[in-house]
């Protein structure tokens, strides 16, 4: 049954319901971009600027089939987690690039990355195989924020900080993307994107003029060494190794930012601006991509460089061999 006929689905306060793709293109040998399209969607709204606004997908099954959602209310996910792991297909988090056209026409824009297969003999995850089949007319479910409603899911907060940095590799693009496309145009700072190739760099980003934007293709350098070593010379003036972390040091679910810490740390006020004797003061830094690449940055900026937690946040977006749980 189509959840878009559930009136619980449709009182839920986000939407989660099904979409049809409507376009999908390969845009670069690691991103393949589809448009999603719904009735529901004409309720898909966010109050203000995008930034990096998530939402997840619930991609079908092996066998081709969707969940369906007919009876959710509240307690829909356990009742999701509850139907055997084979049979309700797998849920996993992308940014919303953009959001085109409005009322029914409106349309959910995502990059998927597509990659090789993990280490773990996966095809790359559900999302990465679903993304190198896609074609018009497929489905699938989407969770996205609803007009009117609180949904959550943008992490930049820059607070009054004066300079802004942005760090991340190709999964963190459409956020980063999102992020200067809607910055205010006298602000200032430096994104830096680590990337497979030179040509997955996406042209279309546009950033204010002070916010100078470096892509690093990665070639066959190892994941995040020229993104930490880019970011460590633009803090501190002269260039570094990113660090040899062992597993056993990386947060699973490495979520840090001002407000949320996945490690328990105690967190600030969200009322609390980043105060001015500290080192690197009025800077705000979001850093997101491979959980290991991000711990390297995140020990180095606050255990070394003495950044104020409050001026930072930090997201294991995914993790290398590690298929995220749903
Ligand atoms: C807030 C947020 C926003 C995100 N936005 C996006 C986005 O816009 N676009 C996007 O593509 N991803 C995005 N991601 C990352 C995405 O959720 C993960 O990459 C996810 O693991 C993909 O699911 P999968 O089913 O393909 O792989 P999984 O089943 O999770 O993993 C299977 C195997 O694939 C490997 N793998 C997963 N992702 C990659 C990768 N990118 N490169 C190489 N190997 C990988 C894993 O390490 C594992 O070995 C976002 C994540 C978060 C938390």
């Amino acid at each position: 049954m189509s959840a878009a006929t559930n009136e619980y689905v449709a009182s839920l306060p986000m939407i989660l319901d099904e979409v049809e793709v409507v376009g999908v293109e390969r845009v670069s040998p690691s991103y393949v971009r589809v448009e999603l399209a719904g009735p529901c969607l004409a309720d898909c709204s966010v109050d203000g600027p995008l930034y990096d606004q998530r939402m997840k997908i619930v991609f079908p099954n092996a066998a081709g089939r969707l969940p369906s959602f007919a009876g959710a209310d509240e307690s829909w996910w356990t009742t999701w987690m509850e139907i055997p792991e084979h049979e309700r297909g797998s849920m996993r988090t992308y940014t919303i690039r953009d959001l085109v056209d409005s009322g029914t026409r409106t349309r959910i824009v995502v990059d998927i990355v597509v990659h090789d297969p993990g280490p773990d003999g996966t095809a790359g995850g559900s999302g990465n195989a679903w993304a190198l089949r896609a074609r018009a007319g497929d489905r699938l479910v989407v969770m996205a924020p609803r007009r009117g409603h609180e949904f959550g899911g943008i992490e930049w907060s820059p607070g009054t900080a004066s300079r802004l940095l942005l760090a991340g590799d190709e999964t963190a693009v459409p956020a980063i993307r999102g992020v200067l496309r809607d910055l205010p145009p006298d602000a200032t700072g430096a994104a830096f994107v680590e990337v497979p190739t030179a040509d997955d760099i996406q042209r279309d980003v546009v950033a204010p003029a002070g916010v100078d934007v470096t892509w690093l293709p990665r070639g066959d350098a190892p994941r995040g060494a020229s993104l930490h070593a880019a970011v460590i010379a633009w803090l501190t003036g002269s260039a570094e190794p990113a660090p040899q972390l062992g597993d056993d040091e990386v947060d699973p679910d490495l979520w840090e930012t001002p407000v949320y810490s996945s490690s328990g740390e105690t967190v600030a006020a969200a009322t609390e601006v980043p105060v001015a004797d500290t080192p690197h003061a009025g800077l705000y830094a979001w850093i997101a991509g491979e959980s290991k690449v991000v711990t390297g940055l995140r020990r180095r900026l606050v255990n070394e460089l003495g950044i104020d937690r409050r001026q930072v946040a930090f997201m294991g977006y995914w993790r290398e061999g590690v298929a995220m749980r749903s």
